[in-house]
Formats: C-alpha cells, structure tokens, sequence
C-alpha cells in the first residue's frame, strides 16, 4: 500500500511517500480502506518528537480517517466487507474500570491511533471494529474524517465535562483552529451565547458563519478580558474555552464568578503562570480533558451526520502531498480543517 511515513524525528522534511506491505486485521479488528483522512496539529507534535518518546518506526501518523471495511478479522460479526466508516482514534481495552464506567478515554491502557499505533496517511489501517462507526449513505468520507477528532474533543469538553446548559455564555479563545470552530458550533448549538476572540476580520468571520454571536478581533484589542467583561454588562462569561495556555490571565479575568474554564491543550506552549487569586477568589473551575469516550463520539457524530455541525475545511491535498499539508498547518494559516484524499 501507498502511505506516508517516517523513520526518525523532525520537520515536515522527514515525511516519505512510500510503498509498505498491506497490514492484516488480527481477532477483533478490522482493516479499513481509507479514503480521506484529516490532519490534526497532534500529527505535527508526533511528527517533531519529545524527550522520551517511544515510536515503532517507520511510523505512520494520523488519527482521523474515513473509508470501507476492506477485510474482518476472526470474531468481528458487526461489520460487513464493504461497508463505509469513520473512525474513532481514540483506541481503549473494554476491560478496566474507567471502560467499565464509560469513561474509555481515561482508560488504563489508552492510546491513540497515529500517535501509539500506525495511522492514517495510509490507503489502509488496522483498527479495534469498535473504533469503525457507519457511515450514513452518501455522506462525504472527506467532512467525516475532517469532523472525528475535533468535534469529539470539543463535545467531551463542553457537554460531558463542563455540562453546558441553554443559556449559558460561552467565550472561546482563538477563531479558525479545528477544536476551536468545533466548540463554536457545540455551543450555539447547544443554546449558548458565543463569544469569540481571534486575530484578524478574515479568522473572525469564519466564527461568524459557524455561529458566533459576538466577535472580538485581539489586533486591535489587547486586553479581550476586559472587553468581555465590559460585553457582559461587568458579569463575566459562564464557560471560557481556552486551548492555548498563555491566554490563561485573560481567561479567568473574561470569566464571570463561579466559572468553568476548560482546556483540552496548549498551542502556545506547556508552561504557563497562574495567578491563584483568580481562582479561588473567583470561585473558578478549571477542567482538564483530552479526547472523548465512545458514546461522546456517536452522539456527536449523529449531528454532524444529520447536518446540525459542520466541520469548516480549509483545503484538500492528494496523500502523497502530506508533507505540504502538514505546512500549511504548522504555518497556522488554515482556516478549519486540512484533509487528505486517498486515491
Ligand atoms: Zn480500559
């Protein structure tokens, strides 16, 4: 098979356009040939490496992708050859007691397809079939994949996590990124109020078409905070989404008392100072999440199949172009999701 993959650490330079072996399912899985798989700033991260990670190499990345069952393996009776799929990246044992309860993405083995395992640059992966959810007929491979992490991420954060009711205020930092467009559309779609802060009128009216209500352009002002809080009539939002870190001091000033702020990463860096009084003179909730569980992403994905969210796509490139993609990503000019086609 056709893919993309590396054999050591480092910038977009060491993606290779390759011919490998076609992977065979094992009991319990199944082996999708994709048709379009999504790029995720975490294929950025695997791609350049940390201290201490461990990669099996050549190593494939990707989490999101999208295409037919190609092949079952012993064991699997839900599935037919044939059949069209999304995929859900995030992969968990069915056995410990975070599964048990539901909570599969705290799962004691956890890992997550193109980081742990061979992904989706691929014209075919290997997957537990739990991680294959249909595909209604005639929906697009292309906005599937292009909708399964982000949406999923973005649905475990607001609505399990932070329990987002009708009515709420919700202020998401940041306009055009994948989590952060998904968030805009889950909250509105949810019956909040949605604010929005991002750099510049083009960014700012995407967040526009995807449902917010407010815009707040931090070129021309710097200290958002105060401008939300001014928004607010000095209230404070109910529900600030930050996934950048370094915003943290504006995000607990945006927040109103008894706030949740969320985060489920940090695009501007792991280390960011807190000033305590904020939180507890403010009653401030801070809620970590990563990913989501299995039933997070059938709800989720039941509305992006229904039409209710949709995922904003940037650009299309043909797979062997990866490299290029994955650019266009690192550069931050995208707006929405970069997907990849596969032949
Ligand atoms: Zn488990």
């Amino acid at each position: 098979m056709k893919t993309i993959l590396f054999h050591t650490n480092g910038g977009p330079d060491v993606l290779e356009y390759a011919e490998i072996p076609t992977p065979e399912p094992g009991p319990g899985q199944v082996l999708v040939r994709l048709r379009a798989a999504a790029l995720n700033r975490l294929d950025l991260w695997v791609r350049n490496g940390w201290p201490g990670i461990k990669l099996t190499y050549p190593h494939i990345p990707g989490a999101d992708g999208a295409g037919e069952i190609a092949a079952l393996g012993a064991g699997v009776t839900r599935l037919k050859t044939g059949e069209r799929v999304v995929i859900n990246s995030n992969l968990s044992c069915s056995e410990c007691g975070y599964c048990l309860a539901g909570q599969d993405n705290r799962c004691e083995r956890w890992e997550l397809l193109g980081e742990t395992r061979n992904g989706t640059y691929a014209e075919y992966v290997v997957i537990p079939a739990v991680n294959a959810y249909p595909l209604p007929e005639g929906f697009e491979m292309g906005v599937a994949a292009a909708a399964g992490l982000v949406f999923h991420t973005a649905w475990h954060s607001l609505i399990n996590r932070a329990n987002l009711r009708p009515g709420e205020s919700v202020l998401v930092v940041g306009a055009s990124g994948g989590v952060n467009t998904a968030s805009i559309q889950i909250a509105k779609h949810s019956g909040a109020t949605v604010y929005v802060v991002g750099l510049g009128r083009e960014k700012l009216m995407l967040a526009e078409s995807l449902g917010a209500d407010y815009l707040i352009d931090r070129s021309q002002e710097e200290n958002w905070a105060k401008t939300v809080y001014q928004m607010t009539n000095k209230r404070g939002v109910d529900v600030v989404v930050d996934n950048v870190g370094a915003t943290f001091p504006l995000s607990f000033r945006a927040a109103r008392k008894g706030g949740r702020i969320l985060t489920v990463g940090n695009t501007a860096g792991p280390k960011v100072e807190i000033d305590n009084r904020f939180i507890f003179a403010k009653h401030l909730s801070l809620i970590g999440s990563t990913m989501g569980t299995h039933s997070d992403f059938a709800a989720v994905m039941e509305l992006v199949f229904s039409g209710a969210l949709k995922p904003a796509i940037d650009s299309v490139y043909p797979l062997s172009q990866a490299r290029q993609a994955q650019e266009r990503l690192e550069a931050g000019e995208q707006m929405g999701k970069i997907v990849l086609e596969i032949g």
